[in-house]
């Protein structure tokens, strides 16, 4: 009896202190994308969640206590990211796990030469590696050339030539998952069907679908586009899903349900890291 009120007081002290405002809302598009989840045996989990701008491994296991989709924890790794080593990669890998042990922990790697850095005993202790393309060589001032911040592009093709093999490289890195792939930088987005033409569409799949690597439907980011995601599909590739949040707030998920509805996308075709196959 004294056991049992115990823990009934322990549950209503986690339910009164438990943060809901990062959960999903209950609207027709999220009824949506639960039917036709559901309709599919499709499980999301959501593999771009940054612990940033307020969102914590609490809110995310909180937020898929409440819904369909659900979470993972990401850390941001390298030379100009906050986690720079194998000791802060131990202790967020710890302390998300702390919280749930069935959210998969990931790190997104942002340095190329990541995987000589990180040590292989401290990439056993996460269930996923997400890379995107968006950072490439270096600015003259020798920091990171972040993609989405203002470029000075004099010839695309030339510029398309190098951003394609650095694209081939990274599949060439022990990664689990290409998020948000064929991304343009805005100097190049009115660009993007001449400059990502079907050969290197199917260059890039094809490796992807070699290696195992996911390709990302991300909330949000109109990257890849349909022409690329049907090739994908076609090609037998394994797609993830993302929202990349820069926050706690949850994020409009309509173009998830496109992609679902729109490719026919069934259970086989959703990528699953081996800690949920389990
Ligand atoms: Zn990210």
């Amino acid at each position: 009896m004294k056991r049992m009120l115990i823990s009934f007081c322990l549950a209503a002290a986690s339910a009164a202190i438990a943060d809901t405002s990062a959960n999903y809302p209950v609207n027709a598009m999220n009824r949506m994308l639960e039917v036709e989840c559901a309709k599919r045996g499709i499980t999301i989990v959501d593999y771009h969640v940054h612990i940033r701008g307020g969102m914590t491994p609490e809110l995310a296991a909180e937020r898929e206590k409440a819904w369909i989709v659900r979470s993972s924890a990401m850390d941001n790794h390298g030379r100009e990211w906050d986690t720079k080593n194998d000791s802060q990669l131990l202790k967020f890998a710890e302390k998300a796990k702390a919280v749930s042990c069935r959210m998969p922990v990931g790190i997104q790697v942002n340095d190329r030469d990541w995987f000589r850095q990180i040590a292989p005993s401290t990439r056993e202790k996460f269930d996923f590696i997400l890379a995107d393309t968006m950072i490439m060589g270096k600015r003259a001032d020798g920091r990171d050339n972040r993609l989405w911040q203002p470029q000075t592009i004099d010839d695309p093709e030339k510029w398309m030539k190098e951003y394609f093999a650095h694209n081939m490289r990274i599949l060439d890195e022990p990664i689990s998952i290409l998020a948000n792939p064929t991304y343009l930088p805005m100097e190049l987005a009115d660009r993007y069907d001449s400059l990502w033409t079907d050969e290197r569409m199917r260059r890039l799949i094809e490796k992807a679908v070699k290696k195992g690597v996911a390709l990302e439907i991300q909330a949000g980011s109109p990257y890849p586009r349909p022409r690329f995601l049907l090739m994908a599909k076609r090609m037998g590739a394994k797609f993830s899903f993302g929202t990349n949040n820069f926050d706690s707030k949850p994020k409009d998920l309509s173009r998830w349900l496109e992609a679902i509805t729109w490719l026919d996308l069934q259970a086989s075709d959703i990528w699953t890291p081996a800690c949920l196959k389990k």
